[in-house]
This record gives C-alpha cells, sequence and structure tokens, in this order.
C-alpha cells in the first residue's frame, strides 16, 4: 500500500478555507461586498504580503491587488525579480471591501483576522511582509506606528516579519518609494540567506 495516500496534501486546508470565507457572513461588510477576496499569488511561496482589504477593482474581480497599487506592486516584485506566480503568496486583513475604502473597524477586523492566522499556519512562509499602517497594527499591535517600524524585522509567533508602506500610500505619495525599495531590499538579502542563497536581482 502506498504510504503516500495517507500524508496531508500540499496546503492543506486552504481550499476549505477559502470555500469558508466566500461564504461568510461573520461580519457586516458581507452585505456590501460584490466578492470575498480570499488570495492570490503562490501557495507554495516562501513570501507572505500582507496588504489592507480589498479595494473596488478588488471587489469587483474577486483578484487581489489588481488596481493602480497592484500595477505598483508589481513593479516593484519586477525590481525584485520576484513574481506573484513563483514568489509571493498574498492576502489581505480583510477578505472584504469596507464601502468607499474606509479604513477597516475593529469589530471587522477581529473578525476577520482568524482567516489570516490559518492562512499564515498553512502557507508557513519564511518571510512575511505588511503594507501598511492597518495591517502592521493587526498583526503586531495597535500601537505601533508604520513611520517609525517599516524597514526593522519584527517577530510574528518566530515568522520574520518585514513592515513597509501600502503601495496606495506610494500613490499619493511618490516620495515614500526609496524608503519602500529599501525595505525591498532587506527582504531580498534575507531571501537568499533564508530560502534561495541562487536568488537573482540586478539592483542587490
Ligand atoms: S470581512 Fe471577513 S469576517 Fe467580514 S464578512 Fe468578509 S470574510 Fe467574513
Amino acid at each position: 500500500m502506498d504510504g503516500d495516500l495517507f500524508a496531508p496534501a500540499p496546503f492543506s486546508g486552504l481550499n476549505e478555507l477559502r470555500e469558508e470565507a466566500i461564504h461568510c457572513t461573520k461580519c457586516p461588510l458581507h452585505k456590501t461586498r460584490t466578492n470575498v477576496v480570499f488570495d492570490g499569488g503562490n501557495p507554495a511561496a516562501r513570501i507572505f504580503l500582507i496588504g489592507e482589504a480589498p479595494g473596488y477593482d478588488e471587489d469587483q474581480s474577486g483578484r487581489v491587488f489588481v488596481g493602480k497599487s497592484g500595477q505598483l506592486l508589481d513593479k516593484i516584485f519586477a525590481a525584485c525579480n520576484f513574481t506573484r506566480e513563483e514568489h509571493i503568496y498574498i492576502s489581505n486583513i480583510l477578505k472584504c471591501r469596507p464601502p468607499g475604502n474606509r479604513t477597516p473597524a475593529t469589530e471587522e477586523m477581529a473578525a476577520c483576522l482568524p482567516y489570516l492566522e490559518q492562512q499564515i499556519e498553512i502557507i508557513n512562509p519564511a518571510i512575511i511582509i505588511t503594507l501598511g499602517a492597518t495591517a502592521l497594527k493587526a498583526l503586531l499591535g495597535e500601537n505601533l506606528k508604520i513611520t517609525r517600524e517599516r524597514g526593522h524585522w519584527k517577530l510574528y509567533y518566530n515568522r520574520l516579519v518585514m513592515p513597509t508602506y501600502h503601495p496606495s500610500a506610494l500613490l499619493r505619495n511618490p516620495n515614500l518609494k526609496k524608503d519602500v525599495w529599501e525595505d525591498f531590499k532587506k527582504v531580498i538579502l534575507k531571501y537568499r540567506e533564508l530560502v534561495n542563497p541562487g536568488h537573482y536581482c540586478k539592483y542587490v
């Protein structure tokens, strides 16, 4: 008999969790969403990128980071020689869009965070990147300030976290781009150290 028959499937539980979220009514956002936006990228990736919540384009399409912020993110990935298909798994603190893209309410985050916590367990990333103040605070503590913490490695239950600005902040203030690039350069170096010493990036 093949012993592998009883081995857990890769990313065991991810499909079930996604299915549960797609039908979720745990917070009032289920009444106003068009689509639940659960995840994107590669579940086998070693980098887990966490944003705030779906925006208009994401809510309409059901896909993560497809609007202007997503396009900017893809340019940053390209500079790092990372792709969504290979290197990055992506999700948000909230899986449903807050109307008008307002900041997520505390109760909404409390209701939704268990999904993210389970995703982190299942994906088991080597590196987590949080984008913006909401993701930083939700994951690591309400009192943290993104302006102070960005660029500094933090720990989330023994997992390395690099906080950086959200791409929507870069669209509003392009001066922040250089800071985000410095943060991603640290991610590239850590990726080489922990995951793939041969990862090529022409800038780092
Ligand atoms: S935001 Fe999260 S908790 Fe609220 S309805 Fe959507 S999936 Fe459920």
